[in-house]
């Protein structure tokens, strides 16, 4: 018997009458002869209001204390999603990340998962029953909850169906796939029916939130194909590919397409004069993840995502009494990228997306290149004219993609 995992994000579960929904799609999967394994989110906006309410009571909110209360809202509705289920006469049984086996480092908040002990899921697979599990959460090897980060859940989902050899491991959400940028700021986005795993990875660290980044690790080791679909869209029929995204692996495309632009907006600018090790041994210390790290002629430059920054202000006093004015945090800007293999193997990609935000009236303050991404810094207010800027040059004035 096959076994396949899907994963339902919070937009899917916001209210009872979606959850009853998702419990239809689910036991109709069942009723096909596979084994199901359902990872779970957060109801709608259950994380947000969490952590609203922790900052109510702290400002800044003890990381522990924050992956126990956080942790809460997957429980909430595996409960409720594994009981919809049954109502319609499936078989489910719901289980915590902890009891599922998801084992993680202690990094509260922004936890990795290093270890999946999948026993429980694999002994109640074996008597027939449906599992759900409490996604974006698991337990450190010293037994704390911990938290993957936002966006975990689909961490989860692929971490599991890693560990289980599934079949394949589908991803529902409000929108019916990856598309070329976010279809709710670029209405002319294209969705893309291939994906490469590197290209999925790219495109989920500069920002495109509809599949977690960390997530594409886990299906690229084993090979795991990643569906991206639609929950309300239809079961996938004799040909999986034919609707919504497929991540696998992928023949390389000509060197330079573009495939994507991704903006991260919610970014904090760290410039420094400090000595890198120096500087970079306080932010491990206070768990604070960077990307984009640059050191040239004695200055170091970070770009510090907000997402798991949950103690910012704490962070900010640290390094002002470390270092005073030689460490500056930098508000205000975003980082939009475009994405594509060997896309910086000339400069006319960079040059050609420099000057069509330059004559957009976006002047970038700042701009990195790797072989597969280019990321200018541009001011947030500005992000979705230059996402939308950068589409139009790169993407809505080529052909689509071959699938
Ligand atoms: P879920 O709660 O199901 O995990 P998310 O909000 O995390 O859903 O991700 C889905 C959202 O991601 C979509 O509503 C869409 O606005 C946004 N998004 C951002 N970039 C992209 C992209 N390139 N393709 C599709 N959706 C994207
Ligand atoms: N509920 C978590 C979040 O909002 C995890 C997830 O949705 O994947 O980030
Ligand atoms: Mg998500």
């Amino acid at each position: 018997m096959a076994t396949v995992v899907q994963k339902y994000g919070g937009s899917s579960v916001a209210d009872v009458q979606k959850l009853r929904h998702v419990a239809e799609r689910v036991v109709r999967t069942r009723n096909q002869g596979d084994a199901v394994v359902v990872v779970v989110s957060a109801m709608g906006d259950t994380t947000d209001e969490l952590l609203a309410k922790a900052k109510e009571v702290s400002a800044n909110p003890d990381r522990r204390e924050l992956d126990m209360l956080l942790s809460a809202g997957e429980r909430i509705s595996m409960a409720l999603l594994s009981m919809a289920i049954r109502e319609l006469g499936g078989d489910a049984i719901s289980l915590t990340g902890s009891q599922s086996g998801i084992i993680t480092n202690d990094r509260h908040v922004d936890a990795r998962i290093i270890e999946v002990r999948p026993f429980r899921v694999q002994d109640a697979l074996a008597q027939g029953k449906i599992v759900v599990i409490a996604g974006f959460q698991g337990v450190s090897y010293k037994k704390e909850v911990t938290t993957l980060g936002r966006g975990g859940s689909d961490t989860t989902a692929v971490a599991m169906a890693a560990a289980l050899d599934a079949t394949y491991c589908e991803i529902c959400s409000d929108v019916d796939g990856v598309y070329s940028a976010d279809p709710r700021v670029v209405p002319a986005a294209r969705r893309i029916g291939t994906l490469s795993y590197e290209e999925t990875q790219e495109m989920a660290e500069a920002g495109a939130k509809v599949l977690n980044a960390q997530a594409v690790e886990f299906a690229k080791d084993k090979g795991i194909a990643i569906y991206a679909r639609a929950t309300a869209g239809p079961l996938p029929g004799a040909d999986p590919s034919s609707d919504g995204t497929v991540v696998r692996r992928h023949p390389p495309r000509m060197p330079g397409t573009v495939v994507g632009v991704a903006s991260e907006r919610d970014v904090i600018l760290l410039e420094s004069e400090v000595a890198p090790p120096e500087l970079l041994a306080l932010l491990d210390e206070r768990a604070v993840a960077g990307k984009q790290l640059h050191v040239a002629s004695g200055r170091t430059t970070l770009i510090v995502p907000r997402d798991n920054l949950h103690d910012e202000t704490r962070f900010r006093d640290a390094l002002r009494e470390s270092f005073g004015a030689r460490a500056r945090l930098i508000d205000g800007l975003a980082a939009v990228s475009v994405v594509g293999a060997g896309i910086n193997a000339t400069y006319t990609n960079v040059r050609g997306g420099s000057q069509a935000l330059m004559a957009a009236g976006i002047p970038p303050a700042a701009v990195a290149t790797s072989s597969f991404r280019i990321t200018w810094m541009v001011p947030r207010a500005q992000a979705d004219a230059a996402v939308r800027t950068l589409h139009a040059t790169f993407i809505e004035a080529t052909p689509p993609l071959l699938p």
